[in-house]
């Protein structure tokens, strides 16, 4: 299907480590979306227009955020990287995808797993209400290699406050010591329990909703290990546990 492009001005660019940025993008028009349902961002180039899918980091409204790593090797995002605030972008005008919480079954815990700009989606859902009234608690996991590339500290700190034990953040470090987090991997914090002991919850088929984005292979194995827990992928005509989102 042909996209239609609405052409947004970059408002404000937060650079929150070398090649992890956030856009917010002065974009009115587009259509109303849920939190979690992703955009095309894109540039227009001599040869072509060039475009890739981003989650929405903020909910509807004019001004649409996006969380952006630069993949060194990739086509769009080494362009992206060099954008600053009146510079122009592309956005298409509807957003897809059923990442949503419309698509994630009711539970006690909301367990939201993600590694690097994966955390963008999870940002859009905790800005609007309906997170909150529909789960006791909702425990954000962002798994990053750098203590840098934690993103959002500021705004993850005040949903703590907001929230005072229905709210838990629980960053994991893989390749630097970082106090207060948890080193190594998501899968590993699940496999060796300190993830549970962490957000003082178990992660079971009776209590809980998974739901995870982002590198491919954190999505499998994580899968794998909460499958021997008796979780499936949440769906329409199956009821489970697990709803993902894969970025590449
Ligand atoms: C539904 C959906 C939502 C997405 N949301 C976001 C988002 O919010 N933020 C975001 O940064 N990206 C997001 N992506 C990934 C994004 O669409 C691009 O794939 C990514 O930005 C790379 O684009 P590129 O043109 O620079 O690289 P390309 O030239 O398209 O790809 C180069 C290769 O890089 C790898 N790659 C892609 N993404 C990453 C990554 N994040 N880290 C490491 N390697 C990667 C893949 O193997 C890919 O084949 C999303 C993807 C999907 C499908």
């Amino acid at each position: 299907m042909a996209l239609n492009w609405i052409s947004g001005k970059i408002e404000r660019k937060t650079v929150w480590s070398d090649g992890l940025f956030t856009l917010a993008v002065h974009c009115p028009g587009v259509s109303a979306f849920e939190p979690g349902q992703f955009l095309q961002l894109g540039l227009q180039l001599p040869e072509k227009h060039l475009h890739r899918p981003y989650s929405v980091a903020s909910p509807h409204g004019d001004t649409l955020e996006f969380f952006i790593v630069r993949v060194d090797e990739g086509e769009l995002t080494p362009k992206l990287w060099h954008l600053e605030v009146g510079d122009r972008i592309d956005v298409s005008s509807k957003a897809t995808g059923s990442f949503t919480l419309s698509h994630a079954p009711d539970s006690q815990t909301l367990w939201l797993l993600a590694t690097g700009t994966g955390l963008a989606p999870y940002i859009a859902m905790m800005r609007e209400p309906n997170i909150w009234e529909r789960y006791e608690k909702v425990v954000v996991v962002h798994g990053v290699r750098f203590a840098t590339d934690l993103a959002y500290q500021e705004e993850l700190q005040q949903l703590k406050e907001r929230w005072p034990g229905r709210f838990v953040f629980v960053p994991i470090v893989s390749r630097t010591v970082m106090e207060g987090a948890i080193p190594g991997r998501i899968t590993h914090a699940i496999e060796n329990g300190t993830l549970e002991q962490f957000a003082e919850s178990k992660i079971t088929s009776e209590s809980s909703v998974v739901m995870m984005c982002g590198n491919p292979q954190m999505l499998d194995d994580v899968e794998a290990i909460l499958h021997t827990r008796g979780m499936q992928r949440h769906k329409k005509n199956q009821p489970g546990q697990i709803v993902v989102e894969r970025y590449w």
